[in-house]
């Protein structure tokens, strides 16, 4: 994951005709903290993890970015996810810079009490670099909404009252309206405004969907109810098909009660790997990492993608859909909508005012439409794919940022 986030970084690196010495400086993080956790579990076993932050650039504000409690979580996994992050949030133009972390813990065979420990003591250690003007975590993989309440009240504890140390907090305890449908939301606008440009309106198309948690089912139930068709979705149960377009509330409800689509009655299963090949207009993975390959690329039917999970697509297959024609709408840009409104959490908490639902979405449109606007202008002025057009803004965005800070002229950024 790494390399393909440095394989993008380069492509638009080489278009801006950026010198080696300037790709380091923008590539390598600024600081990487790794922690030591040791805590006596509720069974009486002692258990040992290592807690990670890595703080790619603050360039534009302070860091942001999710914290993910997985087993595989390592300093290198950070290290790719928080450059990610330095780019979106320039992609959005909100005034952050990019950070992730984690501990290499599985809450699924957790306790609460042992849950809420291992989190107090990382932040114990962490609490000298994390901070609202500096570093400001969110819920990632494994990480929700009580997590972050442990790390604001361990934190408060040190540093006082401090509610913008951490967003995606629950709505009674300073989090935001709008939060949880965000990225979905933000998901549905950025191809609203595709359409637009393909002279095409959600009525016109059909959707198959990989995923149906948080981002993948508000993004169906979203488009679904711009007037959309759903024809298919797949999670890690398998598939569901529906060629007159599936009941997405009906959906959800079945989800809520099932853990999964398997067994749907509105609809016809499928196995679930095929939904990246799906007869369908428009593809949403909303799931995992490395699902469009090389080996699947050739075989998509849609002729749009909203990457709505972080890397769905390998650099190769990325090379393979762009030779095909299809467009694909980079997750750095269709995703972004958690990360604007976590920036609006983090500013009612600044400012200790709660936002109505109606701002938080009014001003999520604005700062989407904006973006992709932004993108397609770079995408047509240097005659290139919107992924790249989407490095080269936030490239820029950072680059000028960093270097007005410094004395340095001479390297100035196209
Ligand atoms: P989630 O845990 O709520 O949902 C994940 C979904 O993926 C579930 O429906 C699960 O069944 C499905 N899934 C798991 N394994 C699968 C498999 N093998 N095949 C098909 N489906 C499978 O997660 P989420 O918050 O919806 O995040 C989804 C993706 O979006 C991730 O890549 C995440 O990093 C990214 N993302 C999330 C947000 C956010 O605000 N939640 C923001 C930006 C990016």
């Amino acid at each position: 994951m790494l390399s393909d986030t440095h394989y993008y970084f380069n492509k638009a690196a080489d278009v801006l005709g950026l010198s080696e010495i300037v790709r380091k400086i923008l590539l390598t993080p600024q600081r990487s903290v790794k922690v030591e956790i040791v805590i006596e579990n509720c069974a009486g076993e002692l258990k040992y993890y290592t807690g990670y932050r890595v703080q790619h650039n603050n360039a534009r504000g302070p860091m942001k970015g999710g914290l993910r409690f997985h087993p595989s979580m390592n300093e290198d996994h950070a290290s790719a996810l928080a450059g990610l992050m330095t780019w979106k949030t320039a992609v959005v133009d909100v005034p952050f810079g990019g950070a992730k972390g984690g501990i290499d813990c599985d809450p699924h065979t957790m306790s609460d009490k042992d849950l809420s420990l291992v989190t107090r003591l990382f932040v114990e250690q962490m609490k000298d670099v994390i901070g609202p003007t500096t570093d400001i975590p969110a819920p990632d993989m494994n990480t929700n909404a009580k997590i972050m309440s442990w790390i604001m009240d361990e934190y408060s504890k040190y540093e006082g009252f401090s509610p913008a140390v951490v967003t995606g907090k629950p709505l009674h305890l300073f989090g935001s309206e709008g939060r949880e449908e965000a990225t979905g939301r933000g998901v549905m606008l950025i191809l609203r405004e595709v359409l637009k440009d393909q002279g095409k309106s959600f009525a016109d198309i059909t959707v198959a969907i990989q995923g149906f948690g948080n981002v993948g089912s508000n993004s169906a139930r979203l488009i679904a109810e711009q007037g959309g068709r759903i024809v298919a979705v797949a999670d890690h149960t398998g598939g569901i098909s529906n060629t007159d377009g599936l009941d997405i509330p009906a959906l959800c409800k079945w989800v809520a009660k099932h853990d999964g689509v398997s067994g749907f009655p509105g609809g016809s299963a499928f196995e679930g790997d095929d939904i990246i090949t799906w007869e369908a207009d428009v593809l949403i993975p909303a799931a995992l990492q490395d699902v469009i390959t090389e080996k699947n690329a050739t075989e998509v039917k849609a002729s749009i993608v909203v990457e709505a999970a972080n890397a769905p697509t390998t650099p190769a297959a990325d090379t393979l859909l762009l030779q095909r024609g299809i467009t694909v709408i980079p997750d750095i840009l269709a995703n972004a909508g958690g990360v604007t409104v976590s920036y609006f959490e983090w500013t009612q908490n600044i400012q200790q005012f709660s936002w109505e639902l109606d701002r938080v979405n009014h001003e999520l449109e604005k700062t989407m439409t904006k973006a992709y606007r932004s993108v397609c202008e770079v995408a047509k002025e240097k005659n290139i794919d919107l992924r790249t057009a989407a490095f080269v803004l936030a490239i820029r965005r950072v680059g000028r940022a960093a270097l007005a800070r410094t004395h340095i002229e001479s390297v100035l950024l196209p």
